[in-house]
């Protein structure tokens, strides 16, 4: 059983003197903490104070056409059928998927912003959250006009909260920035409403798999670029913004296939590796 106070001296310790942070969180992770969900949100915002910014991915992969769902794919005699019936993502409501119960209620603490991209967006609270979430360009959701971008330069401290770096999104952002061959390949599709009529429009953010992005691990403990800390039963790790995506670019650099991941099983990555095949053969990478 954990106290409010000490999860909230963890998230102090993790948090550090940073002025703009990113959690990823499995707040399953910190085990039994009297209050519950709430207490963990209530510790996580007194740990930030009221000067300091806290960014978090509120993705909705949800929102995805239903050709390309993966995990588990969609009857194809439903496609047409789930198009229609999607609801539109509204930022003040849609709630994310995958992505741990703290992600979806910060986003309904006083004071929270979500950047309107349907599928990538983030959440945000602090004196930064408007400047960080916009603009956040449909298209390029991981570019260098995203939010992403912006953390990097401020080099935001990145806390990774019983996850792994799997669970990294800053390193979609190295993954766009160096255009491995498989970028415009492996796009999906999602919508916005305009004028009253759903657009579907094509999104370049990376292979759609992340299980690989462990491989920066090794790599960053070398550097003595990671920082260990316990929050409750949780470990989490703490990295740079800009080590993360430093480092992500020097393995794309020399392999282009060094963030895919190696499960014989995994549809993604084994399409994005088949097109940097094909782009070898044909001596284009
Ligand atoms: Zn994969």
């Amino acid at each position: 059983m954990h106290l409010p106070s000490e999860i909230r001296g963890g998230f102090e310790r993790v948090f550090g003197d940073a002025e703009t942070i990113v959690l990823h969180s499995a707040p399953r992770a910190l085990g039994h903490v009297a209050g519950g969900i709430d207490a963990v949100v209530d510790a996580a915002l007194a740990a930030l104070g009221p000067s300091r910014t806290l960014v978090w991915p509120a993705f909705t992969g949800q929102l995805t056409d239903p050709s390309q769902w993966m995990n588990p794919p969609a009857p194809r005699e439903l496609w047409d059928a789930i198009r229609d019936e999607l609801p539109d993502f509204d930022p003040a409501r849609t709630a994310p998927r995958k992505m741990g119960r703290l992600a979806e209620l910060l986003l309904h603490r006083p004071g929270a912003r979500r950047s309107l991209h349907p599928t990538e967006s983030v959440g945000a609270i602090g004196p930064r959250a408007d400047e960080l979430g916009r603009p956040h360009p449909l298209e390029d959701p991981m570019g260098p006009r995203s939010p992403w971008a912006r953390l990097r330069a401020l080099d935001a401290r990145v806390v990774l909260l019983g996850v792994g770096f799997e669970r990294c999104s800053i390193l979609h952002h190295a993954e766009r920035l160096a255009e491995p061959a498989y970028l415009a390949a492996c796009a999906y599709s999602t919508f916005v409403r305009v004028d009253g009529e759903r657009r579907w429009f094509e999104v370049e953010s990376g292979a759609g798999c992340s299980d690989g992005f462990g491989v920066v691990e090794p790599k960053l403990r070398a550097a003595a670029a990671v920082e260990d800390v316990t929050i409750g039963d949780a470990h989490a790790c703490v990295v740079s913004a800009s080590r993360l995506v430093s480092t992500a670019l020097s393995l794309l650099t020399r392999d282009p296939a060094a963030l895919l991941c190696s499960s014989t099983d995994c549809a993604a990555c084994n399409f994005a590796r088949s097109t940097l095949l094909g782009h070898r053969a044909r001596g284009l990478a």
